[in-house]
């Protein structure tokens, strides 16, 4: 009887265990539930026991009520979130949670009430007396202020447990005394305002006329305080039109986009005509658009950009963007953190005007429920969002671009699904035929590897205006203590930043870890200060206005105030060690007490708007120095910024992962790159204590060429990724004894479960071992390290098993699928 009201994407409430309802998505309909292609796989796996049975299939339940019959995405939308979680080994609800916020959808309040309003003598007049969990229900709805308590507030103040809650509701409810009922509690919804229109009816009056005229003029619908303005009237002679039938009401929808004031400001910028090199790599791709567009080609895998820092790779991808609207299709633009690209979101509404919406994670609800609503209805056909965004219900794609397209961001690893980006931006590319387009400076080996090999890369050599790439030293740190400087500052930098301060130009320092000092310990004993709840040594914090300071824990944010004397030997000896920005903030105020400083880290950006802010005081000239962690490596493009110093470069390099030579490189090149962008020619000093790292050295040249060959022969000689793929199997647990003993028997039955199918070549797994950071938030770690040289098939054998072992009391399981955090 729901036919013509349910579809694939409407929203409806369905029963769930005994009592709760709760709202959620369709995502398959059928006539036969064993027969669907979702329905059946999935209930097979998640039936699937240890012993490898099937069990029996779960009991169908009738839908309640159809909430939204209007859906809010198609079935193909719901075939890649299929795909995106059973790649990742994720639940298709954690992925749906990940691609469309809650706050989209109409969401469901249970609430409860007394069937008879509220007075002692209830309890006098009903036949039997309560149970006492009945009883401190009743007491809770009796004292409730509005008579009506949310099942979920209700079941707090009664404290207990869930189902002595639910079985002591549903005998009131049989009782006949409690009532249950559904609140739409939609967190979003349209917003509107009162407009008036013409009725075709003359004015009666000449003021009556002009003010028709007026509303006519501003495209025939106003809201009325608007109109008074314009047309400089009053309110109530407006509604004196209305009563004359002259001007009627309406209501009219008002869309919410963040964007609005950049809208509102833009001019229509033109594009500039391109560099020869810029001519040459749009035309190689436009040609590509073409064939893939109108000539239908199939997409056989991504194309990569490389183009140095400051090359004009967003002057591109914006020429392609128009290419794929002129032809009436979509883009998509990813970008690794949008709040720190402030900038792009004003070239693209310049060039593309209210056309572009983004999408990321600090929109309102409102803002969100608008985005989605005009991507759906082909308002907004230019999407620019960071990671989520790859995600989204976007009709009509063509175009898939990932800018910086070897940022760690792009990869999800917490919580699940843990996806990357350019992943599913293949397999989308794929599905939906558009061009996939990877841009870089720094290219993740393995996609420039296979780009390479599939003849798929346009290079950018230059930048724009053929700046020449800023000039770049290494200074000895452990030379410059010898020669009697144990600053944090060498010499050369020191002399270089005196330089620019007084020449008016700007600098940008790079540390590479937020608060003010590593870690503390004390001379006396050794006993360095470690946090309450993880396996890691608390940071130095100075705090504005605190004149003590605290210990800060960069895992769980476990705080200590009082440290002063050594909590192990009581001596006073207790000091802090290594360098945070915090610190370097305040040396680089010793040295320089006349320079303007800005300091941009997490613990600034974690205010909203604080980046911009900083960002826009520096990029207008508010300040002279710059000090941030690897945020500043990140897109900033000012022109008067004509030295770069890092402070710690070895340290970028330092973390025990097979990627940290790759990072390493990635970010020095990078914030390199923000050297020398105008017309003084940029230089960069990178401190170092070990001066024997190839990568550094060639950091230094940036030389990316090498870099990535030398790089790809070590991971192929340990055969890391792209030689084999990582899956990463985490255990935790508040028991160390359960987590050691939960993950040696993983790694025994995974391994003797692959057996049959794989050589010992063909998947190796490695562990268990305690994670390098044993214990986070309480919770012991240890983790499996696999690595699959079996491809598809490896993975799915791998991934099929570990489902079948999820969450048995207290231990959680987290699996992570082309893992990049193995710490
Ligand atoms: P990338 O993305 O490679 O770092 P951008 O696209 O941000 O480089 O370009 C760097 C600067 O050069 C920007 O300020 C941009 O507006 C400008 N620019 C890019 N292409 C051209 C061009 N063809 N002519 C003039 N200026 C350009
Ligand atoms: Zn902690």
């Amino acid at each position: 009887h729901l036919k013509d009201e349910v579809f694939v994407g409407s929203q409806v409430l369905i029963p769930f265990g005994n009592q709760e309802l709760i709202s959620g998505y369709v995502v398959a309909l059928h006539d036969d539930l064993a027969a669907t292609q979702f329905g059946a796989e999935r209930i097979k796996e998640s039936a699937l026991q240890a012993d490898g049975q099937v069990v029996t299939l779960p009991k169908t339940r009738p839908i309640v009520e159809v909430l939204e019959s209007e859906p809010l995405f198609d079935r193909a939308y719901v075939s890649l979130l299929h795909w995106v979680a059973e790649y990742y080994a994720a639940g298709i609800a954690e992925v749906i949670a990940a691609a469309i916020p809650s706050d989209i959808g109409p969401r469901i309040k249970r609430i409860a009430r007394l069937a008879v309003p509220a007075n002692d003598t209830l309890f006098v007049q009903l036949p039997r007396s309560f149970e006492p969990q009945e009883e401190v229900i009743m007491r809770q709805l009796q004292n409730a202020k509005s008579k009506v308590v949310s099942l979920k507030t209700l079941k707090q103040r009664s404290a207990l447990t869930q189902s002595k809650f639910y079985a002591a509701l549903t005998r009131l409810r049989q009782l006949g005394v409690v009532i249950v009922e559904n609140e739409n509690a939609a967190k979003a919804a349209p917003k509107t305002v009162q407009c008036v229109i013409a009725t075709g009816e003359p004015g009666r009056t000449k003021k009556q006329q002009e003010i028709l005229s007026a509303l006519s003029r501003a495209g025939g619908q106003l809201p009325v305080s608007q109109l008074s303005k314009t047309a400089s009237t009053t309110a109530s002679t407006i509604k004196k039109m209305c009563s004359d039938g002259v001007l009627q009401v309406t209501q009219q929808e008002i869309l919410r986009d963040p964007l609005q004031s950049l809208v509102d400001k833009h001019a229509s910028v033109p594009a500039p005509s391109l560099t020869p090199h810029q001519s040459a790599a749009f035309s190689t791709l436009s040609e590509q658009l073409t064939d893939i567009l109108d000539h239908g080609r199939p997409v056989e895998g991504p194309w990569l950009l490389h183009g140095v820092t400051g090359s004009g790779k967003t002057e591109i991808y914006m020429r392609l963007i128009e290419d794929a609207l002129k032809r009436g299709r979509s883009a998509l633009m990813l970008v690794p953190e949008i709040s720190l690209t402030p900038q792009l979101a004003q070239r693209l509404v310049g060039r593309f005007g209210n056309q572009v919406a983004v999408w990321h994670s600090a929109l309102s609800a409102g803002e969100r429920f608008d985005t989605w609503r005009r991507l759906r209805a082909g308002q907004a056909r230019v999407l620019l969002g960071a990671r989520s965004a790859i995600l989204a219900s976007l009709p009509d794609l063509g175009l898939i671009i990932l800018d910086e397209e070897h940022d760690s961001s792009y990869k999800q690893s917490s919580p699940s699904p843990r996806y990357h980006a350019r992943t599913v931006a293949f397999e989308r590319g794929k599905r939906e035929n558009a061009l996939i387009l990877l841009g870089s400076a720094t290219p993740d080996v393995a996609t420039h590897r296979d780009c390479v090999a599939a003849n798929r890369i346009v290079l950018l050599p230059e930048r724009v205006f053929k700046q020449p790439l800023p000039k770049s030293v290494l200074v000895d740190m452990r030379q410059e203590y010898v020669m009697g400087n144990g600053g944090i500052f060498s010499l050369p930098l020191q002399e270089k930043m005196a330089q620019r301060l007084q020449r008016g130009e700007q600098i940008i320092l790079l540390i590479n870890r937020r608060g003010y000092a590593s870690h503390v310990f004390c001379k006396a004993c050794g006993f360095v200060v470690r946090c309450r709840n993880c396996s890691v040594s608390l940071v130095f914090h100075q705090t504005a206005g605190e004149r003590e300071g605290r210990l800060v824990c960069h895992h769980c944010a476990f705080t200590a105030t009082s440290w002063r004397t050594c909590p192990a030997c009581k001596c006073p000896f207790i000091k802090q060690f290594g360098l945070g920005t915090q610190r370097v903030e305040q040396e680089v105020a010793d040295l320089f007490p006349a320079a303007r400083l800005l300091r941009l880290d997490s613990d600034i950006t974690a205010k909203r708007g604080a980046f911009e802010e900083v960002f826009n005081t520096f990029a207008s000239g508010g300040a002279d120095i710059l000090i941030g962690t690897q945020i500043v490596a990140k897109g900033l493009d000012i022109a008067k910024v004509t030295l770069v110093g890092v402070l710690a470069a070895d340290s970028a390099f330092n973390l025990p992962d097979y990627r940290s030579m790759e990072r390493g490189f990635q970010l020095l090149t990078q914030v390199s790159g923000r050297a020398g962008r105008g017309e003084h020619p940029g230089e960069v000093v990178l401190q170092t204590y070990s001066l024997d790292l190839p990568a550094l050295t060639l950091a230094r040249k940036q030389d990316y060429a090498t870099f990535a060959q030398q790089e790809l022969a070590s991971r192929e000689a340990f055969e890391y990724p792209p030689f084999s793929q990582i899956i990463r199997v985490v255990l935790s647990s508040e028991a160390i004894e359960q987590v050691e003993a939960a993950a040696d028997q993983l790694a025994e039955e995974l391994s003797s479960h692959l057996e049959q199918d794989f050589t010992e070549d063909q998947v190796k797994i490695l562990g268990p071992a305690p994670c390098l950071i044993e214990r986070i938030r309480g919770r012991f770690r240890y983790h499996l390290i696999i690595k699959n040289l079996a491809e598809n098939r490896g993975r799915t054998a791998i991934t099929r098993f570990l489902r079948t072992r999820r969450g048995q009391g207290g231990l959680v399981m987290a699996i992570d699928v082309d893992a990049l955090d193995l710490i």
